[in-house]
Protein backbone atom coordinates (compact mmCIF):
# COMPACT_ATOMS: atom_id res chain seq x y z
CA UNK A 1 0.00 0.00 0.00
CA UNK A 2 1.36 3.36 -0.90
CA UNK A 3 0.07 5.87 1.63
CA UNK A 4 -2.93 4.52 3.39
CA UNK A 5 -6.10 5.18 1.50
CA UNK A 6 -9.35 3.43 1.76
CA UNK A 7 -11.18 2.83 -1.46
CA UNK A 8 -14.88 2.18 -1.42
CA UNK A 9 -14.63 0.68 -4.85
CA UNK A 10 -12.42 -1.89 -3.20
CA UNK A 11 -15.35 -3.88 -1.90
CA UNK A 12 -15.16 -6.13 -4.88
CA UNK A 13 -11.50 -6.49 -4.13
CA UNK A 14 -12.11 -9.23 -1.64
CA UNK A 15 -14.68 -11.14 -3.59
CA UNK A 16 -12.83 -13.79 -5.45
CA UNK A 17 -10.22 -14.85 -2.97
CA UNK A 18 -9.46 -18.40 -1.99
CA UNK A 19 -11.10 -19.91 -5.06
CA UNK A 20 -8.14 -21.62 -6.61
CA UNK A 21 -5.70 -22.57 -3.94
CA UNK A 22 -4.62 -25.75 -5.67
CA UNK A 23 -3.64 -23.91 -8.81
CA UNK A 24 -1.64 -21.47 -6.73
CA UNK A 25 0.22 -24.26 -4.94
CA UNK A 26 0.96 -25.84 -8.30
CA UNK A 27 2.40 -22.59 -9.63
CA UNK A 28 4.68 -22.21 -6.61
CA UNK A 29 6.05 -25.75 -6.80
CA UNK A 30 6.33 -25.67 -10.59
CA UNK A 31 8.31 -22.43 -10.37
CA UNK A 32 10.75 -24.18 -8.08
CA UNK A 33 10.95 -27.49 -9.93
CA UNK A 34 11.58 -25.91 -13.33
CA UNK A 35 14.19 -23.39 -12.22
CA UNK A 36 12.07 -20.25 -12.14
CA UNK A 37 12.01 -19.10 -8.51
CA UNK A 38 13.70 -20.16 -5.28
CA UNK A 39 13.36 -18.81 -1.76
CA UNK A 40 16.25 -16.47 -1.05
CA UNK A 41 19.15 -18.00 0.94
CA UNK A 42 17.23 -21.24 1.04
CA UNK A 43 20.06 -23.21 2.67
CA UNK A 44 19.45 -21.04 5.74
CA UNK A 45 15.70 -21.70 5.52
CA UNK A 46 15.03 -18.62 3.42
CA UNK A 47 14.10 -15.05 4.23
CA UNK A 48 10.45 -14.16 4.46
CA UNK A 49 9.02 -12.53 1.31
CA UNK A 50 12.39 -12.39 -0.46
CA UNK A 51 12.95 -14.57 -3.52
CA UNK A 52 15.65 -15.41 -6.05
CA UNK A 53 15.02 -15.83 -9.74
CA UNK A 54 16.67 -18.95 -11.12
CA UNK A 55 17.98 -19.81 -14.59
CA UNK A 56 14.58 -19.77 -16.31
CA UNK A 57 13.07 -17.14 -14.04
CA UNK A 58 15.75 -14.59 -14.81
CA UNK A 59 15.10 -15.01 -18.53
CA UNK A 60 11.33 -14.69 -18.18
CA UNK A 61 11.76 -11.63 -15.99
CA UNK A 62 14.20 -10.07 -18.44
CA UNK A 63 11.82 -10.74 -21.31
CA UNK A 64 8.87 -9.15 -19.51
CA UNK A 65 11.03 -6.12 -18.74
CA UNK A 66 12.12 -5.94 -22.37
CA UNK A 67 8.53 -6.23 -23.60
CA UNK A 68 7.54 -3.34 -21.36
CA UNK A 69 10.60 -1.24 -22.22
CA UNK A 70 10.12 -1.60 -25.96
CA UNK A 71 6.46 -0.68 -25.77
CA UNK A 72 7.19 2.36 -23.61
CA UNK A 73 10.48 3.71 -24.89
CA UNK A 74 10.92 2.43 -28.45
CA UNK A 75 7.25 2.80 -29.42
CA UNK A 76 6.98 6.40 -28.16
CA UNK A 77 9.26 9.03 -29.63
CA UNK A 78 8.56 11.28 -26.65
CA UNK A 79 9.50 8.79 -23.91
CA UNK A 80 13.07 8.15 -22.77
CA UNK A 81 14.43 5.76 -20.18
CA UNK A 82 16.72 6.27 -17.20
CA UNK A 83 18.33 4.16 -14.50
CA UNK A 84 18.53 6.17 -11.30
CA UNK A 85 20.17 4.96 -8.12
CA UNK A 86 18.49 3.08 -5.29
CA UNK A 87 20.06 5.31 -2.65
CA UNK A 88 18.89 8.90 -2.85
CA UNK A 89 19.33 12.05 -0.80
CA UNK A 90 17.13 11.58 2.27
CA UNK A 91 15.25 14.85 1.68
CA UNK A 92 13.72 13.16 -1.38
CA UNK A 93 11.57 11.06 0.92
CA UNK A 94 10.64 14.00 3.11
CA UNK A 95 9.44 15.87 0.01
CA UNK A 96 7.58 12.92 -1.43
CA UNK A 97 5.73 12.36 1.83
CA UNK A 98 7.12 8.90 2.44
CA UNK A 99 8.84 9.78 5.73
CA UNK A 100 5.62 11.05 7.25
CA UNK A 101 2.94 9.01 5.59
CA UNK A 102 4.17 5.76 4.03
CA UNK A 103 2.61 3.67 6.72
CA UNK A 104 0.61 0.56 7.40
CA UNK A 105 -1.40 0.19 10.62
CA UNK A 106 -0.09 -2.72 12.67
CA UNK A 107 -1.34 -4.48 15.77
CA UNK A 108 0.29 -7.09 18.00
CA UNK A 109 -1.33 -9.90 19.84
CA UNK A 110 -0.10 -9.78 23.44
CA UNK A 111 -0.44 -13.53 23.99
CA UNK A 112 0.91 -14.95 20.77
CA UNK A 113 3.33 -12.05 20.18
CA UNK A 114 2.32 -12.16 16.54
CA UNK A 115 2.11 -9.01 14.46
CA UNK A 116 -0.68 -8.28 11.98
CA UNK A 117 -1.85 -5.51 9.73
CA UNK A 118 -4.93 -4.15 11.49
CA UNK A 119 -6.62 -3.32 8.21
CA UNK A 120 -6.01 -6.84 6.90
CA UNK A 121 -7.56 -8.42 10.01
CA UNK A 122 -10.66 -6.32 9.47
CA UNK A 123 -10.73 -6.93 5.73
CA UNK A 124 -10.47 -10.68 6.28
CA UNK A 125 -13.35 -10.50 8.74
CA UNK A 126 -15.43 -8.55 6.23
CA UNK A 127 -14.52 -11.03 3.52
CA UNK A 128 -15.95 -13.88 5.60
CA UNK A 129 -19.25 -12.04 5.81
CA UNK A 130 -19.13 -11.45 2.08
CA UNK A 131 -18.53 -15.15 1.54
CA UNK A 132 -21.67 -15.94 3.56
CA UNK A 133 -23.63 -13.79 1.13
CA UNK A 134 -21.98 -15.58 -1.77
CA UNK A 135 -23.01 -18.94 -0.34
CA UNK A 136 -26.63 -17.84 -0.13
CA UNK A 137 -26.49 -16.63 -3.72
CA UNK A 138 -24.91 -19.89 -4.92
CA UNK A 139 -27.59 -21.93 -3.10
CA UNK A 140 -30.40 -19.90 -4.64
CA UNK A 141 -28.84 -20.17 -8.08
CA UNK A 142 -28.84 -23.92 -7.75
CA UNK A 143 -32.45 -23.95 -6.53
CA UNK A 144 -33.92 -21.64 -9.19
CA UNK A 145 -31.80 -22.67 -12.17
CA UNK A 146 -32.17 -20.66 -15.36
CA UNK A 147 -34.94 -18.45 -14.02
CA UNK A 148 -32.63 -17.05 -11.32
CA UNK A 149 -32.28 -13.28 -11.35
CA UNK A 150 -29.09 -12.74 -9.36
CA UNK A 151 -29.31 -8.96 -9.23
CA UNK A 152 -32.83 -9.04 -7.87
CA UNK A 153 -31.91 -11.68 -5.31
CA UNK A 154 -28.95 -9.63 -4.08
CA UNK A 155 -31.12 -6.57 -3.54
CA UNK A 156 -34.17 -8.29 -2.03
CA UNK A 157 -33.12 -11.37 -0.07
CA UNK A 158 -33.06 -10.15 3.56
CA UNK A 159 -30.14 -12.30 4.60
CA UNK A 160 -27.97 -11.34 1.64
CA UNK A 161 -28.89 -7.67 2.03
CA UNK A 162 -27.94 -7.85 5.71
CA UNK A 163 -24.59 -9.54 5.05
CA UNK A 164 -23.61 -7.13 2.33
CA UNK A 165 -24.70 -4.13 4.38
CA UNK A 166 -22.70 -5.40 7.35
CA UNK A 167 -19.62 -5.91 5.20
CA UNK A 168 -19.97 -2.48 3.65
CA UNK A 169 -20.42 -0.66 6.93
CA UNK A 170 -17.38 -2.37 8.52
CA UNK A 171 -15.16 -1.48 5.60
CA UNK A 172 -16.50 2.05 5.42
CA UNK A 173 -15.89 2.66 9.10
CA UNK A 174 -12.36 1.30 8.84
CA UNK A 175 -11.72 3.46 5.79
CA UNK A 176 -12.94 6.58 7.55
CA UNK A 177 -10.89 5.89 10.68
CA UNK A 178 -7.73 5.20 8.76
CA UNK A 179 -8.17 8.30 6.71
CA UNK A 180 -8.54 10.39 9.85
CA UNK A 181 -5.63 8.46 11.39
CA UNK A 182 -8.02 7.53 14.20
CA UNK A 183 -6.15 4.39 15.19
CA UNK A 184 -8.04 4.08 18.49
CA UNK A 185 -11.21 3.55 16.49
CA UNK A 186 -9.51 0.90 14.35
CA UNK A 187 -8.69 -0.97 17.53
CA UNK A 188 -12.22 -0.39 18.85
CA UNK A 189 -13.58 -1.90 15.65
CA UNK A 190 -11.39 -4.99 16.05
CA UNK A 191 -12.65 -5.39 19.59
CA UNK A 192 -16.31 -4.77 18.73
CA UNK A 193 -16.16 -7.37 16.00
CA UNK A 194 -14.38 -9.71 18.41
CA UNK A 195 -11.68 -10.44 15.89
CA UNK A 196 -9.28 -13.04 17.22
CA UNK A 197 -5.67 -13.86 16.36
CA UNK A 198 -6.12 -16.20 13.34
CA UNK A 199 -3.42 -18.50 14.71
CA UNK A 200 -4.30 -18.75 18.39
CA UNK A 201 -7.80 -17.36 18.88
CA UNK A 202 -6.57 -14.82 21.44
CA UNK A 203 -8.33 -11.44 21.54
CA UNK A 204 -5.72 -9.76 23.69
CA UNK A 205 -4.55 -6.93 21.40
CA UNK A 206 -2.15 -4.02 21.75
CA UNK A 207 -3.06 -0.57 20.44
CA UNK A 208 -2.82 -0.02 16.69
CA UNK A 209 0.34 1.81 15.59
CA UNK A 210 1.53 3.18 12.31
CA UNK A 211 4.50 1.37 10.84
CA UNK A 212 6.65 3.03 8.22
CA UNK A 213 7.37 0.68 5.35
CA UNK A 214 10.73 2.15 4.33
CA UNK A 215 13.95 0.27 5.03
CA UNK A 216 16.52 2.53 6.65
CA UNK A 217 20.26 2.29 6.17
CA UNK A 218 23.35 4.39 6.84
CA UNK A 219 25.87 6.14 4.64
CA UNK A 220 29.35 6.85 5.95
CA UNK A 221 32.14 5.18 7.87
CA UNK A 222 31.85 6.44 11.41
CA UNK A 223 28.79 6.16 13.57
CA UNK A 224 28.82 9.90 14.41
CA UNK A 225 29.02 11.19 10.87
CA UNK A 226 26.83 8.56 9.24
CA UNK A 227 23.82 9.85 7.37
CA UNK A 228 20.46 8.13 7.62
CA UNK A 229 19.23 6.94 4.26
CA UNK A 230 16.41 4.82 2.91
CA UNK A 231 16.29 2.12 0.30
CA UNK A 232 13.86 3.57 -2.23
CA UNK A 233 10.28 2.33 -1.76
CA UNK A 234 9.39 3.27 -5.36
CA UNK A 235 11.33 4.12 -8.49
CA UNK A 236 9.18 7.15 -9.33
CA UNK A 237 11.07 9.67 -7.20
CA UNK A 238 14.28 8.96 -9.14
CA UNK A 239 12.39 10.21 -12.18
CA UNK A 240 11.02 13.36 -10.53
CA UNK A 241 14.39 14.50 -9.18
CA UNK A 242 15.85 14.06 -12.69
CA UNK A 243 13.00 15.83 -14.44
CA UNK A 244 14.94 18.99 -15.26
CA UNK A 245 18.17 17.18 -16.25
CA UNK A 246 16.35 14.95 -18.70
CA UNK A 247 14.13 17.68 -20.05
CA UNK A 248 17.10 19.94 -20.77
CA UNK A 249 19.69 17.37 -21.93
CA UNK A 250 17.13 15.54 -24.07
CA UNK A 251 15.45 18.77 -25.25
CA UNK A 252 12.16 17.13 -24.36
CA UNK A 253 8.93 19.03 -24.90
CA UNK A 254 5.75 18.54 -22.88
CA UNK A 255 4.05 16.10 -23.26
CA UNK A 256 6.91 13.69 -22.67
CA UNK A 257 7.64 10.69 -20.49
CA UNK A 258 10.50 9.19 -18.48
CA UNK A 259 10.53 5.44 -17.97
CA UNK A 260 12.50 3.38 -15.51
CA UNK A 261 12.69 -0.17 -14.25
CA UNK A 262 14.42 -1.11 -11.03
CA UNK A 263 14.35 -2.46 -7.52
CA UNK A 264 12.17 -1.05 -4.78
CA UNK A 265 12.04 -2.07 -1.12
CA UNK A 266 9.16 -2.14 1.34
CA UNK A 267 9.19 -3.60 4.79
CA UNK A 268 5.75 -5.15 4.34
CA UNK A 269 4.29 -6.19 7.69
CA UNK A 270 2.45 -9.17 6.34
CA UNK A 271 4.10 -10.52 3.26
CA UNK A 272 1.83 -13.04 1.62
CA UNK A 273 1.16 -14.79 -1.62
CA UNK A 274 4.59 -15.70 -2.89
CA UNK A 275 6.04 -13.04 -5.20
CA UNK A 276 2.81 -11.02 -5.12
CA UNK A 277 3.93 -9.12 -2.03
CA UNK A 278 7.67 -9.02 -1.56
CA UNK A 279 10.01 -6.95 0.54
CA UNK A 280 12.45 -6.48 -2.33
CA UNK A 281 10.77 -6.23 -5.73
CA UNK A 282 11.08 -4.60 -9.09
CA UNK A 283 8.92 -1.88 -10.58
CA UNK A 284 8.46 -0.68 -14.13
CA UNK A 285 7.28 2.91 -13.97
CA UNK A 286 6.70 5.71 -16.42
CA UNK A 287 5.97 9.29 -15.48
CA UNK A 288 4.33 11.31 -18.25
CA UNK A 289 4.63 15.11 -17.96
CA UNK A 290 1.74 17.10 -19.43
CA UNK A 291 0.25 20.59 -19.53
CA UNK A 292 -1.86 21.43 -16.48
CA UNK A 293 -5.48 20.81 -17.40
CA UNK A 294 -4.67 18.10 -19.92
CA UNK A 295 -3.90 15.42 -17.36
CA UNK A 296 -7.26 13.68 -17.43
CA UNK A 297 -7.12 13.30 -21.22
CA UNK A 298 -3.69 11.65 -20.86
CA UNK A 299 -4.87 9.59 -17.94
CA UNK A 300 -7.54 8.07 -20.22
CA UNK A 301 -4.95 7.56 -22.95
CA UNK A 302 -2.64 5.66 -20.62
CA UNK A 303 -5.46 3.57 -19.17
CA UNK A 304 -6.33 2.40 -22.65
CA UNK A 305 -2.72 2.00 -23.80
CA UNK A 306 -1.68 -0.05 -20.80
CA UNK A 307 -4.66 -2.37 -21.03
CA UNK A 308 -3.86 -2.90 -24.70
CA UNK A 309 -0.31 -3.86 -23.73
CA UNK A 310 -1.62 -6.50 -21.37
CA UNK A 311 -4.09 -7.82 -23.91
CA UNK A 312 -1.38 -8.07 -26.58
CA UNK A 313 0.05 -10.99 -24.62
CA UNK A 314 -3.10 -12.98 -25.22
CA UNK A 315 -3.73 -14.01 -21.62
CA UNK A 316 -7.51 -13.58 -21.87
CA UNK A 317 -9.51 -10.35 -21.77
CA UNK A 318 -11.69 -11.74 -18.99
CA UNK A 319 -8.68 -11.88 -16.67
CA UNK A 320 -8.29 -8.10 -16.46
CA UNK A 321 -10.45 -5.41 -14.98
CA UNK A 322 -10.11 -1.80 -13.94
CA UNK A 323 -10.72 -0.87 -10.37
CA UNK A 324 -11.23 2.90 -10.37
CA UNK A 325 -10.49 4.58 -7.05
CA UNK A 326 -13.36 6.60 -5.73
CA UNK A 327 -11.29 8.38 -3.15
CA UNK A 328 -7.86 9.54 -4.09
CA UNK A 329 -4.57 9.89 -2.26
CA UNK A 330 -3.83 13.54 -1.44
CA UNK A 331 -1.66 13.96 -4.54
CA UNK A 332 -3.97 12.38 -7.13
CA UNK A 333 -7.04 13.56 -9.04
CA UNK A 334 -7.74 10.25 -10.78
CA UNK A 335 -6.50 6.73 -10.12
CA UNK A 336 -7.21 3.20 -11.22
CA UNK A 337 -5.70 -0.24 -10.80
CA UNK A 338 -5.50 -2.82 -13.54
CA UNK A 339 -6.39 -5.97 -11.65
CA UNK A 340 -5.54 -9.45 -12.80
CA UNK A 341 -7.39 -12.62 -11.93
CA UNK A 342 -4.69 -14.45 -9.94
CA UNK A 343 -5.38 -17.92 -8.51
CA UNK A 344 -6.29 -16.09 -5.29
CA UNK A 345 -8.68 -13.70 -7.04
CA UNK A 346 -8.56 -10.31 -8.77
CA UNK A 347 -5.72 -8.22 -7.35
CA UNK A 348 -3.76 -5.13 -8.30
CA UNK A 349 -1.21 -5.70 -11.00
CA UNK A 350 -0.65 -2.13 -12.16
CA UNK A 351 -1.58 1.34 -10.98
CA UNK A 352 -2.33 4.32 -13.22
CA UNK A 353 -2.43 7.62 -11.38
CA UNK A 354 -2.96 11.22 -12.31
CA UNK A 355 -0.55 12.69 -9.73
CA UNK A 356 -1.16 16.39 -10.50
CA UNK A 357 1.87 18.63 -9.89
CA UNK A 358 2.27 17.31 -6.36
CA UNK A 359 5.70 15.68 -6.68
CA UNK A 360 7.47 18.34 -8.72
CA UNK A 361 6.04 21.11 -6.55
CA UNK A 362 7.14 19.29 -3.39
CA UNK A 363 10.67 18.87 -4.77
CA UNK A 364 10.71 22.55 -5.77
CA UNK A 365 9.82 23.47 -2.23
CA UNK A 366 12.35 21.22 -0.52
CA UNK A 367 15.23 21.79 -2.96
CA UNK A 368 14.68 25.44 -3.68
CA UNK A 369 15.17 24.69 -7.42
CA UNK A 370 12.65 25.53 -10.10
CA UNK A 371 11.29 22.37 -11.72
CA UNK A 372 9.36 23.96 -14.55
CA UNK A 373 8.93 23.82 -18.27
CA UNK A 374 8.83 26.81 -20.58
CA UNK A 375 6.09 26.13 -23.10
CA UNK A 376 6.89 28.08 -26.25
CA UNK A 377 3.43 27.63 -27.70
CA UNK A 378 1.78 29.12 -24.63
CA UNK A 379 4.71 31.44 -23.95
CA UNK A 380 4.63 30.58 -20.25
CA UNK A 381 6.41 28.47 -17.63
CA UNK A 382 4.59 25.96 -15.49
CA UNK A 383 5.13 22.93 -13.30
CA UNK A 384 3.89 20.06 -15.48
CA UNK A 385 1.21 17.67 -14.28
CA UNK A 386 2.06 13.99 -14.19
CA UNK A 387 0.31 10.80 -15.22
CA UNK A 388 2.03 7.71 -13.90
CA UNK A 389 1.86 4.09 -14.94
CA UNK A 390 3.39 1.74 -12.40
CA UNK A 391 3.54 -2.02 -12.66
CA UNK A 392 5.28 -4.59 -10.48
CA UNK A 393 7.54 -6.77 -12.58
CA UNK A 394 7.23 -9.63 -10.11
CA UNK A 395 3.44 -9.36 -10.07
CA UNK A 396 3.48 -9.47 -13.85
CA UNK A 397 5.70 -12.54 -13.65
CA UNK A 398 3.21 -14.21 -11.33
CA UNK A 399 0.31 -13.29 -13.62
CA UNK A 400 2.12 -14.83 -16.60
CA UNK A 401 3.15 -17.98 -14.73
CA UNK A 402 -0.22 -18.65 -13.15
CA UNK A 403 -2.10 -18.01 -16.36
CA UNK A 404 0.21 -20.21 -18.42
CA UNK A 405 0.43 -23.29 -16.24
CA UNK A 406 -2.12 -25.82 -17.42
CA UNK A 407 -2.86 -29.50 -17.06
CA UNK A 408 -4.26 -30.79 -20.34
CA UNK A 409 -6.02 -34.09 -20.78
CA UNK A 410 -4.99 -35.59 -24.10
CA UNK A 411 -6.98 -37.83 -26.41
CA UNK A 412 -5.40 -40.97 -24.97
CA UNK A 413 -6.49 -39.90 -21.49
CA UNK A 414 -3.00 -38.98 -20.29
CA UNK A 415 -2.38 -35.59 -18.74
CA UNK A 416 0.35 -33.27 -19.88
CA UNK A 417 1.57 -30.33 -17.85
CA UNK A 418 2.30 -27.43 -20.13
CA UNK A 419 3.46 -23.91 -19.45
CA UNK A 420 1.83 -21.95 -22.26
CA UNK A 421 3.90 -18.81 -21.82
CA UNK A 422 3.40 -16.14 -24.47
CA UNK A 423 6.16 -17.23 -26.87
CA UNK A 424 7.72 -13.76 -26.94
CA UNK A 425 8.33 -14.05 -23.19
CA UNK A 426 9.47 -17.69 -23.02
CA UNK A 427 12.91 -18.08 -21.39
CA UNK A 428 14.07 -20.67 -23.89
CA UNK A 429 12.68 -20.30 -27.39
CA UNK A 430 13.66 -23.68 -28.79
CA UNK A 431 15.14 -27.00 -27.69
CA UNK A 432 17.17 -28.89 -30.27
CA UNK A 433 16.93 -32.64 -29.80
CA UNK A 434 18.91 -35.33 -31.59
CA UNK A 435 16.68 -38.39 -31.81
CA UNK A 436 19.59 -40.59 -30.68
CA UNK A 437 23.01 -39.83 -29.26
CA UNK A 438 24.91 -41.27 -32.20
CA UNK A 439 25.17 -41.41 -36.02
CA UNK A 440 26.29 -37.75 -36.11
CA UNK A 441 22.82 -36.51 -35.05
CA UNK A 442 24.26 -34.65 -31.99
CA UNK A 443 26.76 -32.86 -34.23
CA UNK A 444 24.00 -31.68 -36.57
CA UNK A 445 21.94 -30.53 -33.56
CA UNK A 446 24.90 -28.52 -32.24
CA UNK A 447 25.38 -26.93 -35.64
CA UNK A 448 21.72 -25.83 -35.63
CA UNK A 449 22.21 -24.33 -32.18
CA UNK A 450 25.34 -22.49 -33.36
CA UNK A 451 23.24 -20.85 -36.02
CA UNK A 452 20.16 -20.02 -33.89
CA UNK A 453 21.97 -18.82 -30.78
CA UNK A 454 22.72 -15.41 -32.32
CA UNK A 455 19.03 -14.56 -32.29
CA UNK A 456 17.44 -16.83 -29.71
CA UNK A 457 18.10 -18.48 -26.38
CA UNK A 458 18.14 -22.16 -27.40
CA UNK A 459 19.10 -25.34 -25.55
CA UNK A 460 20.36 -28.79 -26.44
CA UNK A 461 18.75 -31.86 -24.88
CA UNK A 462 19.67 -35.47 -25.62
CA UNK A 463 18.65 -37.24 -22.41
CA UNK A 464 15.69 -39.70 -22.36
CA UNK A 465 13.29 -40.76 -25.09
CA UNK A 466 12.17 -37.95 -27.33
CA UNK A 467 8.57 -38.08 -26.01
CA UNK A 468 9.80 -37.41 -22.49
CA UNK A 469 11.97 -34.60 -23.72
CA UNK A 470 8.94 -33.01 -25.40
CA UNK A 471 7.01 -33.15 -22.13
CA UNK A 472 9.92 -31.69 -20.22
CA UNK A 473 10.11 -28.76 -22.63
CA UNK A 474 6.31 -28.33 -22.51
CA UNK A 475 6.50 -28.03 -18.74
CA UNK A 476 9.41 -25.59 -18.95
CA UNK A 477 7.46 -23.42 -21.41
CA UNK A 478 9.65 -23.84 -24.52
CA UNK A 479 7.52 -22.99 -27.58
CA UNK A 480 9.49 -25.05 -30.16
CA UNK A 481 11.24 -28.41 -30.21
CA UNK A 482 13.44 -29.16 -33.19
CA UNK A 483 14.22 -32.81 -33.67
CA UNK A 484 17.10 -34.08 -35.72
CA UNK A 485 16.68 -37.67 -36.99
CA UNK A 486 18.17 -39.96 -39.61
CA UNK A 487 16.17 -38.35 -42.38
CA UNK A 488 17.98 -35.10 -41.55
CA UNK A 489 21.21 -36.69 -42.79
CA UNK A 490 19.58 -37.53 -46.09
CA UNK A 491 17.55 -34.43 -46.92
CA UNK A 492 18.59 -31.71 -44.45
CA UNK A 493 15.11 -31.51 -42.88
CA UNK A 494 14.06 -31.57 -39.23
CA UNK A 495 10.81 -31.87 -37.33
CA UNK A 496 9.57 -28.72 -35.67
CA UNK A 497 7.03 -29.34 -32.91
CA UNK A 498 4.79 -26.64 -31.53
CA UNK A 499 4.28 -26.62 -27.76
CA UNK A 500 0.68 -25.42 -27.68
CA UNK A 501 -0.84 -27.61 -30.38
CA UNK A 502 1.74 -30.45 -30.29
CA UNK A 503 1.58 -30.37 -34.08
CA UNK A 504 4.71 -31.37 -35.95
CA UNK A 505 5.96 -30.20 -39.28
CA UNK A 506 8.86 -31.22 -41.45
CA UNK A 507 10.93 -28.25 -42.60
CA UNK A 508 14.42 -27.70 -43.91
CA UNK A 509 17.15 -26.56 -41.54
CA UNK A 510 17.41 -23.26 -43.41
CA UNK A 511 13.73 -22.52 -42.67
CA UNK A 512 13.94 -22.91 -38.88
CA UNK A 513 14.95 -19.36 -38.08
CA UNK A 514 12.25 -17.80 -40.32
CA UNK A 515 9.62 -20.13 -38.89
CA UNK A 516 10.52 -19.06 -35.36
CA UNK A 517 10.51 -15.43 -36.34
CA UNK A 518 6.87 -15.70 -37.45
CA UNK A 519 5.97 -16.39 -33.82
CA UNK A 520 8.67 -14.53 -31.97
CA UNK A 521 8.79 -11.02 -33.30
CA UNK A 522 8.20 -7.91 -31.22
CA UNK A 523 6.49 -6.33 -34.18
CA UNK A 524 3.84 -9.04 -34.35
CA UNK A 525 3.21 -9.02 -30.63
CA UNK A 526 3.38 -5.34 -29.81
CA UNK A 527 1.30 -4.25 -32.80
CA UNK A 528 -1.60 -6.49 -31.79
P1 LIG B 1 -0.69 -2.86 -2.75
O1 LIG B 1 -1.95 -2.07 -2.47
O2 LIG B 1 -0.93 -4.22 -3.31
O3 LIG B 1 0.26 -2.85 -1.58
P2 LIG B 1 0.31 -0.47 -3.89
O4 LIG B 1 -0.95 0.24 -4.30
O5 LIG B 1 0.97 -0.04 -2.65
O6 LIG B 1 0.09 -2.06 -3.90
P3 LIG B 1 1.97 1.01 -5.63
O7 LIG B 1 2.63 1.78 -4.56
O8 LIG B 1 0.97 1.71 -6.48
O9 LIG B 1 1.35 -0.34 -5.06
O10 LIG B 1 3.11 0.35 -6.54
C1 LIG B 1 2.97 0.12 -7.92
C2 LIG B 1 3.05 -1.34 -8.28
O11 LIG B 1 4.17 -1.95 -7.64
C3 LIG B 1 1.86 -2.15 -7.81
O12 LIG B 1 0.80 -2.08 -8.75
C4 LIG B 1 2.43 -3.55 -7.73
O13 LIG B 1 2.39 -4.18 -9.00
C5 LIG B 1 3.89 -3.31 -7.35
N1 LIG B 1 4.10 -3.59 -5.92
C6 LIG B 1 3.82 -2.78 -4.87
N2 LIG B 1 4.17 -3.36 -3.71
C7 LIG B 1 4.70 -4.56 -4.02
C8 LIG B 1 5.26 -5.63 -3.25
N3 LIG B 1 5.37 -5.55 -1.93
N4 LIG B 1 5.70 -6.74 -3.92
C9 LIG B 1 5.62 -6.82 -5.26
N5 LIG B 1 5.10 -5.84 -6.03
C10 LIG B 1 4.65 -4.72 -5.44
Amino acid sequence: MSFWLWELGGLSYFCDMANNEDQFKKVVSHAREYGYIFASSEIYDGLSAVYDYAQNGVELKKNIREYWWRSMVYMHQNIVGIDSSILMHPTTWKASGHVDAFNDPLIDNKDSKKRYRADVLIEDYAEKIYQKAQKEIAKAKKRFGDSFDEQEFITTNPRVVRYLEEQRSILERMGRSLEKEDLADVKALIEELEIADPDTGSKNWTDVRQFNLMFGTKLGASAESAMDLYLRPETAQGIFVNFLNIQKSGRMKVPFGIAQTGKAFRNEIVARQFIFRMREFEQMEMQFFVRPGEELKWYEYWKETRLKWHLSLGMGEENYRFHDHEKMAHYANAATDIEFDYPFGFKELEGIHSRTDFDLKAHEKFSGKKLQFFDHELNESYVPYVVETSIGLDRMFLAVMSNSLQDETLEDGSVRTVLKLPAILAPVKAAVLPLVKKDSLPEIAHKIIDDLKWDYNVVYDEKDAVGRRYRRQDAAGTPFCITVDHQTIEDNTVTIRYRDTMEQERISIEEISEKMKETISYKNWLSK
